[in-house]
Formats: structure tokens, C-alpha cells, sequence
């Protein structure tokens, strides 16, 4: 997709702190964490802008994400509670129209 930051990110066109990936997922350190760890988890293909247009066809790629979710909370030592959300639209905070997960956790003081 023209003009899509993480498109770039997939095509290493600009660099990111990778954290893991699959075959048609990446997860990388947000840029501006709001958390002590703070992921994103996005399908390497941009073929969908947000969760409202998320369809049967979905269900393969979606569950590789949230089990490849699963193992960073894991690697990234978040036994203490983690949380995974996904905002759709402006009005929900959605900057970045290429559909993406967020993985956050390591909070000590909760
Ligand atoms: P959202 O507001 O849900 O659309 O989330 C977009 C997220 O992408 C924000 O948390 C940004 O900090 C993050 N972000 C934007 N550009 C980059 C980048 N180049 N590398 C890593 N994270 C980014
Ligand atoms: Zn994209």
C-alpha cells in the first residue's frame, strides 16, 4: 500500500526494532511506547486498513497473531498481566490505517 509506515516497515524501507515474526506476521517496538513493553503485531500484507473490515478469510492470519502475541508476552517476561487492543478509526486513536495489534505489559505497580 503507497505511503503505509508499516508497509515501509515490512519492506525494510524503514527500520524498526523487530521483536519476532511468522511467515505473515511482524512485531516490532512501538515508537512511542505506553508501556515499559509496548508491541505492535501487524499481517505482513496490508490488506486491511482496521478490524471493521475483518471477514471469515481473516481467521488463518488472525489466530497466527494473537498466538505469535502470546509467545512475545511470553519471551518478553509479561507474567504479570498483558493486554492486547486494537483501535479502529480516528475516534478511537487509530494514526496508522494499516490494521495492527498492540501488545502492552511490564507494569510493576499494578
Ligand atoms: P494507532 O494509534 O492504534 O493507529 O497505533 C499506531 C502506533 O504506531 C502508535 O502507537 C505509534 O507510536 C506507532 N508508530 C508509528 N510509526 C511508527 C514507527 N515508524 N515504528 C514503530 N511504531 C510506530
Ligand atoms: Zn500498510
Amino acid at each position: 500500500m503507497n505511503n503505509c509506515v508499516f508497509c515501509k516497515i515490512v519492506a525494510g524501507e524503514i527500520p524498526s526494532s523487530k521483536v519476532a515474526e511468522t511467515d505473515q506476521i511482524l512485531a516490532f517496538r512501538d515508537i512511542d511506547p505506553h508501556a515499559p513493553t509496548h508491541v505492535l503485531l501487524i499481517p505482513k500484507e496490508h490488506a486491511l486498513d482496521s478490524a471493521a473490515d475483518l471477514g471469515p478469510e481473516d481467521a488463518g492470519w488472525l489466530a497466527e497473531l494473537m498466538i505469535l502475541a502470546a509467545r512475545v508476552a511470553q519471551d518478553e517476561g509479561l507474567e504479570n498481566g498483558w493486554r492486547v487492543l486494537t483501535n479502529v478509526g480516528p475516534a478511537a486513536g487509530q494514526t496508522v490505517f494499516h490494521i495492527h495489534f498492540h501488545l502492552m505489559g511490564g507494569w510493576t505497580d499494578r
